[in-house]
């Protein structure tokens, strides 16, 4: 085992402190913002996901509730509860657990939604205004993300940042709100030559590919920020990230662990992007 010079980054205490925070303030409202989850077939993982957001909304003041359906439901079928959930006016926030099966489009129902209760961000309205950086609902693990980087004190302006992964739900995202937040972003993904020396030459790293510890220790800059925001389970049951935590800790200034970095981030973002979707459409006019 390396000795570990990193600072650890607390994922948990983190995530504890906007918990706190969505509940103090929802206390206040006078109403429950509404969160309602659509979970499509009958996945494990998906379901314990569904239960964890259920139960930490609930705790936060949120009135969340979660609406099952069969993993042969038709798109038209999934279509018709996204239309009702858009006109219901005790929801706040609508959230579809992702994958869904392969009959319905993905896209489709994700462009159904109403932009304002796009508490995943995902809506192509809601990505736009991201980049054009307007303030819009933002997805929640990179949104954990730049929330982690804002409680280790990390300063963003001019820093060199590498974002390990381009996809829609947190390669994209988060590049674009480093990008607001000052930092040179550079995005590397499966195509990119030489990725270990791109990632040595990063100040602040974010790893989101999905490959178990395939970032080494020799891959980080001295006193670099790593984000780890990598699960993978490995074969004997142990779950890692994408970065080797040992060999990186014993280089980097600053470091999330895997399990307690960024996942409880996620969740914790979910509560703030409803209460921030109820209190914004509740002040409208109209
Ligand atoms: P994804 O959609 O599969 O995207 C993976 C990205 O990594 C792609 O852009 C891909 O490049 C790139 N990539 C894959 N293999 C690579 C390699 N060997 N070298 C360089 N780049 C490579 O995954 P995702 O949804 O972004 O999720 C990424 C990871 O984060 C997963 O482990 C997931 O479980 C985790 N995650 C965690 C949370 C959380 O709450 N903590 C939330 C979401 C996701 P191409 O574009 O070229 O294919």
């Amino acid at each position: 085992m390396t000795e570990t010079a990193a600072r650890i980054i607390d994922g948990k205490a983190v995530a504890a402190a906007v918990r706190a925070e969505v509940a103090a303030r929802t206390a206040t409202l006078g109403y429950r913002p509404g969160l309602a989850v659509v979970l499509v077939g009958d996945d494990p993982a998906s379901a314990i996901y569904v239960r964890n957001k259920d139960r930490a909304a609930n705790a936060v003041g949120i009135a969340a509730r979660t609406i099952p359906l069969p993993a042969s439901v038709a798109e038209a079928e999934l279509l018709a509860v996204i239309a009702r959930l858009n006109a219901d006016a005790s929801v706040d926030g609508i959230l579809v657990q992702l994958p869904l099966p392969p009959q319905v489009r993905a896209r489709a129902v994700i462009e159904a939604i109403d932009p304002a209760k796009d508490v995943d961000g995902f809506h192509p309205i809601n990505v736009g205004r991201l980049h054009e950086g307007v303030a819009t609902l933002v997805p929640c693990t990179p949104l954990g993300v730049m929330k982690l980087l804002a409680a280790a004190g990390v300063s963003l302006r001019g820093a060199r940042a590498l974002v390990l992964g381009r996809s829609s739900i947190v390669g994209k995202p988060m590049a674009a709100l480093l990008t607001a937040a000052d930092a040179t972003v550079t995005v590397a993904h499966s195509r990119t030559r030489d990725l270990p020396a791109e990632c040595r030459r990063a100040e602040v790293l974010v790893a989101a590919v999905g490959r178990a510890e395939l970032v080494r220790g020799d891959w980080i800059a001295n006193d670099a920020t790593v984000i780890d925001v990598g699960i993978n389970r490995l074969a004997d049951g142990r779950l890692v990230g994408d970065v080797a935590y040992d060999e990186a800790a014993a280089v980097a200034g600053a470091i999330t662990p895997v399990p307690g970095g960024v996942g409880p981030m996620t969740i914790a973002c979910l509560l703030e992007n409803t209460l921030r979707a109820a209190a914004a459409r509740r002040s409208r006019p109209g």
